[in-house]
């Protein structure tokens, strides 16, 4: 089979070097074009990223070669690539507006970036979740008159590290009404450089700008429904959240507390147990080569998920639970967790992909 040719938009960044990794050798998808800001454009890719390529491979010998171009000058992509994944740190409007440009000129983009989060014919696509909302594509074609191009995004790295699980139990039967979420991000999520050293080491920042919102609000656009050509969001979960940022590398790690609709009827913990050991989706049925074998891990050491030991688990894809427990207030408690710049960014996004290439979107 040819490989589908890929550009990524922001690729000499944080989440942007996880794509160049995560694509060496893929079976499907090659890296043919590379794209950041004009500080970088024109330079080889190795030279562009010389003193901060973060990843713990050697640049992949393809890419290290490549011209980096503008990102904001889409007519150089045109011919070079057949859809690129956006990892872009730019405001908002701008982003939007961007990414809008590259799906008008029959580019598809599949974003890591929150411009289009909230646009309501924008999928927000979790395969596990919502592969669903692939429908929106060609009410998104028709509403913008887009040919070839679409727009598919990612959630917040943060949501995607205790959705899953979420789902699952909702999946099962079990209507959760109210949740906290208290988060420990790695500083990772924050992009190179982040934060600065001497602002985390030995501390923990209890404010993440947006991040709060985003936790509250994107789980609702995740879990609505697709109903003649509209996306209505669930809005029947009530979350509260706390963000905090921690002096951990990679590893987004999320304390939930949640209370369930059904207070009469509410499952075990043996039962969420099985509930979660045992969901599985359309990733797995696919067999998409970067979909984990189980979507969510549950550990039953008392101290574990731990960012360190657990964020590789399969591919770094998985979502780890544990710590599964009663709740003096709600109904349960537990610990999720997943590697932010894999499954929360790049793995995501190129999981995305390929679902889109498997449904014949790419
Ligand atoms: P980052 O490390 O700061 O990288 C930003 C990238 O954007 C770089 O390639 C940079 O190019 C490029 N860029 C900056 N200004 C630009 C401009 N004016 N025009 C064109 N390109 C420009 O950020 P990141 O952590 O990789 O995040 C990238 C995106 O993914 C963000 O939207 C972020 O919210 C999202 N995201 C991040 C994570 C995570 O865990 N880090 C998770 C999920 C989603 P230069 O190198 O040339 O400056």
């Amino acid at each position: 089979m040819e490989k589908t040719r890929v550009g990524v938009l922001g690729a000499t960044g944080m989440v942007g070097q996880q794509y160049i990794k995560l694509l060496e050798n893929h079976p499907w998808f090659v890296v043919t074009y590379v794209a950041a800001s004009p500080n970088s454009a024109g330079k080889k890719y190795v030279d562009a990223v010389k003193g901060r390529w973060n990843m713990n491979i050697a640049i992949p010998k393809q890419v290290a070669e490549l011209i980096v171009e503008d990102a904001n000058i889409v007519s150089k992509a045109i011919g070079k690539c057949d859809f690129v994944f956006s990892a872009l740190e730019l405001d908002k409007a701008a982003t939007a507006a961007l990414e809008e440009e590259y799906a008008k000129n029959d580019i598809p983009v599949v974003s890591n970036c929150s411009a289009h989060r909230t646009t309501p014919d924008v999928p927000m696509l979790i395969p596990e979740i919502n592969h669903s909302h692939l429908e929106m594509i060609a009410v998104q074609k028709k509403n913008r008159v887009w040919k070839k191009g679409f727009i598919v995004v990612k959630s917040n790295c943060t949501t995607q590290s205790y959705i899953s699980p979420i789902y699952a139990l909702e999946k099962a039967g079990h209507k959760i009404k109210t949740m906290i979420v208290t988060t420990m991000q790695a500083a990772s999520g924050a992009g190179y450089p982040g934060v600065s050293s001497l602002d985390l080491i030995d501390n923990v920042v209890p404010f993440i700008g947006g991040e709060e919102e985003k936790c509250e609000s994107e789980p609702h656009k995740i879990l609505g429904k697709v109903k003649n050509g509209v996306l209505s969001n669930d809005t029947s979960i009530k979350i509260s959240a706390h963000c905090n940022r921690v002096p951990v590398i990679d590893g987004h790690t999320v304390c939930l507390n949640i209370e369930f609709v059904d207070k009469t009827n509410k499952p075990s913990k043996e039962e969420i147990i099985k509930i979660w050991r045992e969901f599985t989706s359309v990733p797995q049925e696919l067999n998409l080569p970067m979909a984990p074998i189980h979507p969510i891990y549950y550990t039953e050491e008392e101290n574990r998920p731990q960012p360190r030991k657990d964020r590789d688990i399969d591919k770094s894809m998985a979502i780890t639970v544990g710590r599964l427990r009663e709740c003096k207030v709600f109904d349960y408690r537990f610990v999720s967790l997943s590697h932010n710049t894999v499954r929360g960014a790049a793995g995501g996004g190129i999981l995305n992909a390929e679902l889109l290439k498997a449904k014949g979107f790419l």
